[in-house]
């Protein structure tokens, strides 16, 4: 199995189908197939094993896709946000070989040797003009299909490699949620060097629904074009999620055509998601969790689970903190410290095991008897729905007990005045760490401390409670949606010396 045969499938089954772009004058399978096809014929007469992109969301993104595939080439979605230094140390990463640029661009100077650089719109061209419909190549399931990088949210992003036989594995392994209706189309608003913005694309493609690119993310241009497009299908991070809810509540939209989101990359706080099913009954929500390694979602909180959780009690309501369940194609498995695997309600590290998961990096692999080690720390309850701790890294160890930020997070988001929680552990002399809560208060709320610190004593046990609160206006995060604590720690740290205190 290969990620072009995706292209070829859908241009044979609905080859007059809207592939992409606007439902009157988009492309329809059967040219993307032409155009796919172009590119390959083209990457294939240039130096180099790897395609390289610096874009937003652009035709470009599946011509490149795909017609790496039918070249052999691994296609190399680089982020235009990174600093000068960050990208030009990408960019020797990816070789002698052709990178397609944004009109607007900066690119390092100088480049990394041997590198082509060619403009977007002269590569369409190309392309466009192109005289090939035949086959090219026909690439093999052990091949590199892409090359991406991670988000580097706890360190240097790293590049990871998909395989072919991986990411068709998880398209092929989702294909539950892939129904289409001729009138489908999926809106791919996430940045294309995420991998949720490559996944978007190929099971649009599997599913044969149409492609509607968001360049770049801007709330209200997201509401705008899912009105527009009639757009049914979307993914999103929270922090994107979050904003569209402030556009919608601003201009009483509603969004009628759309019937599915899904949302991960990052927590979900757990009021932004209640307001999201207040506003829009209309819409399933998918709650995904999954890593770059293991070619995006491994478990998922499906409609009926987020309908169920919601209509609860507080006690219910706790189930939409959950990443949900494993896909079938997928096993999870937590393993506490001696690497031996616990039982439900015991937190370890998740590792997980599946087709779909490549936890392999240019510089060596990370797969053990076929698992993959997440650095997530989490739980699976009784009913083998996941829920995450936060990163391995960000778990805190006060006086030997390891406390989870999230679980606390969760409960300050609970306390009405709260809009968004971040905890972090900082040194502390007496208990080797102590907890410091960082709040978001919600608009019009007073900030109070020690009221929060009572909230999560009578929730949670007392060494959960924040030995600090502070109050900020907001929290940093990531563009795909990821909470960066390291960030928070160092800013705490370098504003204050924090006392140590025992709550
Ligand atoms: P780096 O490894 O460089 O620090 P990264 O791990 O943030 O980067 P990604 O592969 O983009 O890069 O992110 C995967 C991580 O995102 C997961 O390990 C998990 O911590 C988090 N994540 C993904 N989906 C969800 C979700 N639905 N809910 C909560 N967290 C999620």
């Amino acid at each position: 199995m290969n990620i072009a045969l995706l292209l070829e499938m859908a241009a044979d089954g609905a080859g007059e189908r809207i592939a992409l772009g606007p439902r009157s004058g988009g492309t329809s399978y059967r040219e993307l197939l032409r155009l796919a096809r172009n590119s390959g014929k083209w990457l294939a007469s240039k130096p180099g094993p790897r395609a390289g992109l610096l874009d937003g969301n652009s035709a470009a993104v599946p011509l490149l896709l795909f017609g790496s595939a039918l070249a052999g080439k691994a296609f190399v979605p680089v982020s235009y946000r990174l600093a000068a230094d960050q990208l030009h140390a990408v960019l020797e990463r990816l070789g002698h070989g052709v990178l397609v640029t944004a009109p607007d661009a900066a690119l390092p100077v100088p480049l990394p040797e041997g590198l082509a650089v060619m403009a977007r719109e002269q590569f369409l061209s190309e392309v466009r003009d192109g005289a090939s419909d035949s086959p090219t190549g026909i690439p093999a399931p052990e091949d590199i299909a892409a090359l991406l990088f991670t988000s580097g949210t706890t360190g240097a992003p790293k590049a990871a490699v998909l395989r072919h036989r991986q990411l068709a594995a998880y398209i092929i392994g989702t294909v539950e949620f892939l129904s289409a209706e001729p009138g489908d189309a999926a809106l791919i608003s996430v940045p294309p060097y995420h991998i949720a913005g490559i996944s978007g694309i190929l099971s649009s493609v599997y599913a044969g629904r149409r492609i509607v690119q968001l360049e770049a993310f801007e709330p209200r241009a997201w509401v705008r074009l899912v009105n527009d497009e009639s757009v049914t299908h979307a993914m999103v991070v929270p922090t994107m999620l979050s904003r569209i809810l402030d556009v919608l509540l601003a201009d009483g939209e509603r969004l009628p055509s759309l019937r599915h989101l899904s949302y991960g990359g990052g927590r979900m706080p757990s009021k932004t998601i209640e307001t999201a099913l207040r506003l829009l009954p209309h819409v399933d929500f998918v709650n995904a969790y999954g890593l770059t390694e293991t070619s995006s979602t491994i478990a998922v909180l499906d409609p009926d689970d987020h309908r169920r959780f919601a209509a609860g009690d507080a006690a219910s309501r706790r189930g939409l903190n959950s990443v949900g369940r494993p896909l079938p194609s997928v096993q999870i498995e937590i393993r506490g410290p001696d690497g031996k695997a616990v039982g439900p309600g015991v937190s370890g590290e998740v590792f997980v095991r599946g087709e779909q998961v490549a936890g392999e990096y240019l510089d060596g692999g990370r797969l053990n008897d076929g698992w993959f080690a997440t650095r997530d720390a989490g739980y699976l309850d009784a009913d083998g729905y996941l829920f995450l701790d936060g990163r391995l890294d960000d778990i805190i160890v006060r006086g030997g007990e390891n406390l989870s930020p999230g679980e606390i997070e969760d409960v300050l988001v609970e306390h009405p005045a709260v809009c968004e929680a971040a905890v972090v552990g900082l040194p502390d002399p007496e208990w080797g760490e102590q907890v410091v809560a960082v709040v978001v208060p919600a608009a019009g709320a007073t900030a109070d401390a020690a009221l929060l610190q009572r909230w999560v004593r009578e929730r949670l046990r007392s060494s959960r409670t924040p030995s600090r609160v502070e109050f900020v206006p907001s929290l940093p995060y990531t563009e795909t949606g990821k909470l960066l604590r390291r960030q928070i720690r160092d800013q705490i740290r370098r504003d204050q010396v924090v006392s140590p205190t025992a709550p």
